[in-house]
């Protein structure tokens, strides 16, 4: 046991939560969230177009291309990747706030940006979510139904190439259970570093 880390220690408490794209990230966040309004959940920015039902401010801020450029020639992203065609990145400054008054902080991004955060923030937790099976992410990134088939296909090339990295996480949370899986993030975000 160390001396100098308290399990609670404030600079630990920002947890990546990241996998390939249809793996449930955000159905597990939109639990947590349910369940525990208190975990704060960066909101990214991104130029992809709302689906039906997405809230501007909600799911994310939707922005132009230009203005993402503006956010970005500003460093006022934590961390930016393009995907799928669009850009998404993690607003630098709330992030910061809230680890500064040692608040638990959950982000929801995919791989290229969590390997940023890696590098620039090594405190961070990384938490892999995998997918019970390769069939069953097919099924859910073919099933979801709201984009074109070439759009369908670039996702699942990248998410062949996303379960290659689950070796650079932390840990590796399998999607089987929402509740086993909402479970075992909870503990790692309210007492990531123990
Ligand atoms: P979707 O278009 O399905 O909402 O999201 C596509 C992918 O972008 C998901 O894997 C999601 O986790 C990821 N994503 C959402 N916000 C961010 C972000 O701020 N940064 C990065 N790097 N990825 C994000």
């Amino acid at each position: 046991p160390g001396t100098d880390v308290s399990p609670n220690s404030p600079s630990k408490r920002l947890t990546v939560l990241s996998g390939p794209s249809g793996v449930g990230k955000s159905t597990v966040v939109k639990e947590i969230r349910r369940r525990h309004p208190e975990v704060w959940l960066s909101i990214s920015v991104t130029t992809r177009k709302p689906r039906p039902g997405e809230t501007d401010g909600v799911e994310y801020y939707f922005v132009s291309d230009d203005e993402f450029d503006r956010l970005v020639a500003g460093h006022e992203l934590l961390e930016w990747a393009e995907f799928a065609g669009n850009r998404y990145g993690t607003p630098r400054g709330p992030v910061v706030r809230r680890l500064a008054a040692g608040e638990p902080v959950l982000l929801e991004i995919e791989l290229q940006g969590a390997r940023q955060v890696r590098s620039n923030m090594p405190e961070a937790y990384l938490v892999f979510l995998a997918p019970p099976s390769w069939e069953e992410l097919v099924r859910r990134l073919t099933g979801r139904g709201t984009e074109s088939s070439d759009v369908v296909q670039r996702r699942l090339d990248t998410a062949r190439i996303e379960l290659a990295a689950e070796k650079e996480f932390d840990t590796t949370l399998v999607n089987t259970s929402l509740r086993d899986v909402c479970d075992e993030l909870l503990a790692l975000i309210l007492a990531p570093s123990v």
